[in-house]
């Protein structure tokens, strides 16, 4: 288990202590108004089988960059808050108009990137946007111990994540990441998550790299 005592802390001197921007540090939230003005949208994403569908909020730029910096390497609930309002109507939107009842999940991280930060970002996300949109979230995957993806080329990576089920899996479920780059992750988590009794993945990220293809 992670050590969610550290996030709750994190929630808790939020409430008590001004919030800063942290791309550009001024005081009131994480995205300021004026950074969030200066995002630009992700470019649908092409499809990343077997998902039945991945789409990205931001493209990953020096805008986005920092939050996202954040988000991995300080596991930054305010930010995790601050997008979610924009993430769960995305979310709404991938869905589509029938709305079945998704269950919200993430493709940890490795066990040791975990235990080292004392978090799992795209946790943190799943669980923030679970609290927003009113979906339920639930740990489907564990990640075996193995390479981290950063600097890795898109066939080492899909030859270095590996994933087994945890428990029961539901029928409809939205798997939640940081950044899409190649999309091997959350194909590889897919794959699994298919195989223990998924029938439908869908895939949400707060960004998406826009030379993802070409890595
Ligand atoms: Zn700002």
């Amino acid at each position: 288990m992670l050590p969610w005592w550290r996030g709750s802390i994190n929630r808790f001197l939020e409430q008590w202590f001004p919030t800063s921007c942290a791309r550009c540090g001024s005081l009131g939230g994480s995205p300021c108004s004026i950074c969030i003005g200066q995002f630009v949208g992700a470019a649908p994403i092409p499809e990343i089988p077997p998902l039945q569908r991945v789409a990205a909020l931001l493209r990953y730029d020096e805008t986005s960059r920092p939050f996202i910096a954040d988000l991995k390497y300080h596991g930054g609930w305010s930010v995790a808050r601050g997008l979610a309002p924009a993430l769960a109507f995305l979310l709404d939107d991938t869905i589509g108009a029938n709305k079945p009842d998704v269950v919200l999940t993430w493709a940890p991280t490795t066990p040791e990137r975990a235990r080292h930060r004392g978090f799992d970002q795209a946790e943190v996300l799943a669980r923030e946007l679970a609290h927003r949109s009113g979906h339920r979230v639930q740990r489907t995957l564990r990640r075996l111990p193995g390479e981290h993806q950063t600097g890795r080329n898109r066939s080492e990576r899909s030859q270095g994540v590996r994933f087994v089920s945890v428990g029961t899996v539901p029928e409809a479920i939205v798997l939640v990441d940081d950044v899409v780059t190649t999309g091997s992750t959350m194909a590889a988590a897919a794959k699994v998550l298919l195989g223990a009794g998924a029938v439908t993945v869908l895939g949400l990220a707060v960004a998406a790299t826009p030379d993802r293809l070409m890595q």
